[in-house]
């Protein structure tokens, strides 16, 4: 095989010249000869050439995720939504079967039922916390299973082994979203998934101001995915691509004290709890929450992301959502503000309430992305926003 046009993880060397690596614009670099254009051409050899087929920027950031993900290489996207279409467009072809998680986020839902279909895919879905369920699902062929843990807004987890050993053993490939939890928290591909595909946008960028995607795996699966990227022209641009670059050596740094704050937030909500002023909060580090035990497996850390219930359902939820001064109301997760959002208006709004009630969601679930402002900060203005 030819040398990758994509990331690959390289050893580190020592920091020679200037630290901050530069940002190249360029969409085009002048060549030396006729061949080296033709080779360049045919996506023959790496370098600069053309930025839709990939660039320098852009490939120090999927051989950082490459290294840290334990993965051949990575193929960086402009959205988290361009990689994981990306992933499953390059990948399946009309008359292929998915199955895609019924827990899984809505982007990639609504791509698997609406484009997926259009192009001839079969797309069956399954529930990630039934494993029977799973292991009757494949005992008719599949090409790829998709799904993700933990799980949105529930924060369950899913056996990430378990499902990768059944679909390995049935001949799937598997597809992973780890955006709610990066390698510092869980290592996917550890787990045995084929493929882990991150919305970069979130904890990578960690600032709220990039727009990314990345994929890792190995080389096999990762050569259609680049060319399937060069051919729709989905590539993260430069900029971003910096941005990500400038994020990461605080990304350890960033998760461990937001998973920090988040478990302490959630210690300090369960007396509310308690006293009844909250219904119920959700987090998988703590001991009381059903996969515990699995969190402990499996991640390391309960995650950033605390979920609580509110008395009085949607209205209740409603209020204390408008009352909050300190943690913004906003969607997303992963960056350095803590972020409020209500599932039944945002994430889960198609459903019905009862439709909702099923999959676990109740209308007066609040969901908590946690930042670096403290968890002291955070839990007073919980506390306030209720009322109390
Ligand atoms: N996967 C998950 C779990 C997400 O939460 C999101 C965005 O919120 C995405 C994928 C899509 O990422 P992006 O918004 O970067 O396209």
């Amino acid at each position: 095989m030819s040398e990758p046009l994509y990331g690959v993880p390289h050893p580190h060397g020592p920091l020679l010249g200037p630290l901050s690596p530069p940002l190249v614009r360029s969409t085009t670099a002048g060549q030396p000869d006729a061949e080296t254009l033709r080779a360049m051409g045919a996506g023959e050899r790496p370098g600069e050439f053309y930025q839709r087929v990939g660039h320098q920027n852009g490939r120090a950031f999927e051989s950082l995720v490459a290294a840290h993900e334990g993965a051949d290489g990575a193929v960086a996207f402009a959205s988290g939504m361009a990689a994981i279409s990306g992933a499953l467009g390059a990948l399946l072809r009309s008359g292929d079967r998915v199955l895609v998680a019924e827990e899984i986020y809505g982007g990639t839902s609504a791509f698997a039922t609406t484009d997926l279909v259009r192009f001839g895919v079969q797309v069956d879905r399954f529930s990630a916390l039934d494993l029977e369920g799973l292991r009757t699902a494949l005992q008719r062929p599949a090409k790829i299973v998709v799904f993700e843990s933990p799980i949105n807004p529930t924060l369950r987890l899913v056996d990430v082994r378990a499902v990768a050993t059944l679909a390995r053993a049935a001949g799937a490939l598997t597809l992973f979203d780890g955006t709610f939890a990066p390698p510092p928290i869980q290592n996917a591909l550890a787990l045995g998934v084929d493929l882990v595909a991150h919305s970069a946008t979130k904890f990578y960028g960690g600032h709220s101001d990039v727009l990314a995607g990345v994929v890792a795996g190995r080389h096999e699966l990762l050569g259609p995915i680049e060319a399937w990227r060069r051919r729709t022209g989905g590539t993260l641009a430069p900029d971003p691509a910096w941005l990500l670059l400038r994020s990461w050596p605080t990304l350890a740094l960033r998760v461990q004290a937001q998973q920090d704050a988040a478990l302490a937030l959630a210690q300090g909500l369960l007396d509310d709890v308690h006293h009844g002023r909250l219904v119920a909060v959700s987090y998988p580090g703590l001991p009381q929450h059903p996969d515990h035990a699995l969190a402990r497996r499996q991640m390391r850390g309960g995650g950033c992301v605390v979920t609580v219930e509110l008395p009085g359902g949607l209205t209740g939820a409603r209020r204390a959502f408008d009352r909050l001064t300190r943690i913004a109301r906003a969607p997303s997760l992963g960056g350095i503000e803590s972020l409020a959002t209500l599932p039944a208006f945002t994430t889960h709004a198609a459903l019905s309430t009862a439709q909702r009630a099923q999959a676990g969601i109740a209308d007066g679930l609040l969901r908590i992305a946690v930042g670096l402002e403290g968890a002291d900060v955070l839990l007073a203005d919980v506390r306030q926003a209720l009322g109390g």
